[in-house]
């Protein structure tokens, strides 16, 4: 990520971010509200258009003309409020995409699916529907949904923020898994410990900008900024 900017208008969202992930790293984004952080996960799949700078992903740059079907495949996304598909099952949602996309007979994708939601815990609740399903099982099967196309880079924004306290650590015990697989991942979190426990490098933003990278162990005992101070001060 290069100078990237996205500009709304005459509010500048994204000013000017530089970062470098390397594979299989885990970066945490953090920062105040309306810092920039869903912008800039938004921005890495393309489903926001930046206004100026450059983004590579495997050296290749996302631009207008980027195959976004291609990107998606490569770059799974993962939301806040699951956007599970409410007409298809469980099963059905997590092999929708394998089959269209990837062209993968059914029988094989369905086997896939399998895999994945039982390693999100969740494989026997498959002939489901999603408004059959809590809010911590919901979100456990959009993660699985994402893995099924084996994305190499995994994107998080706030995949915690609409569930309760025990929905978050089943959800977190997940990420931790993947985090272990050497999934890249870039996940936008309010949940401390959990940035602490998987990230490499956390990313603090403030204004559009990044204000810090630092290790999880130095950004939370000895923050450089004092924006990142102010900030820890009132998670507390
Ligand atoms: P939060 O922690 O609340 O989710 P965030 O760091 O994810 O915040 P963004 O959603 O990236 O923040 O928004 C960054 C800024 O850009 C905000 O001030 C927001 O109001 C503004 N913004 C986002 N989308 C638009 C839009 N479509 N039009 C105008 N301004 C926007
Ligand atoms: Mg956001």
């Amino acid at each position: 990520i290069r100078n990237l900017s996205r500009v709304y208008k005459d509010f500048i969202a994204l000013d000017r971010l530089s970062l470098d992930v390397r594979r299989g790293e885990k970066v945490v984004v953090l920062g105040p509200s309306g810092s920039g952080k869903s912008t800039l996960i938004r921005c890495l799949n393309r489903i926001e258009p930046h206004d100026s700078g450059s983004l590579h992903i495997n050296g290749q740059a996302i631009t207008a003309k980027t195959d976004l079907t291609r990107l998606r495949a490569l770059v799974g996304l993962v939301f806040q409020n699951y956007n599970l598909f409410p007409h298809l099952s469980v099963l059905d949602n997590c092999t929708l995409a394998p089959r269209l996309v990837r062209r993968m007979p059914r029988a094989q994708a369905e086997a896939l699916a399998m895999r994945f939601l039982q390693q999100v815990n969740i494989a026997g609740q498959a002939r489901k529907y999603p408004i059959q399903l809590s809010g911590g099982q919901q979100q456990r099967v959009a993660i699985a949904r994402a893995l099924c196309m084996q994305p190499e880079i995994m994107l998080f924004d706030e995949p915690t923020a609409a569930l309760d306290p025990e929905a978050v650590s089943g959800v977190a015990t997940i990420m931790n898994t993947l985090a272990v697989q050497g999934i890249t991942t870039l996940c936008v979190t309010h949940e401390m410990r959990f940035a602490r426990h998987i990230a490499d490098r956390i990313v603090f933003m403030d204004q559009g900008r990044i204000m810090e990278i630092t290790p999880p162990e130095q950004f939370f005992t000895n923050p450089q900024t004092t924006r990142a101070r102010d900030f820890l001060n009132q998670m507390i």
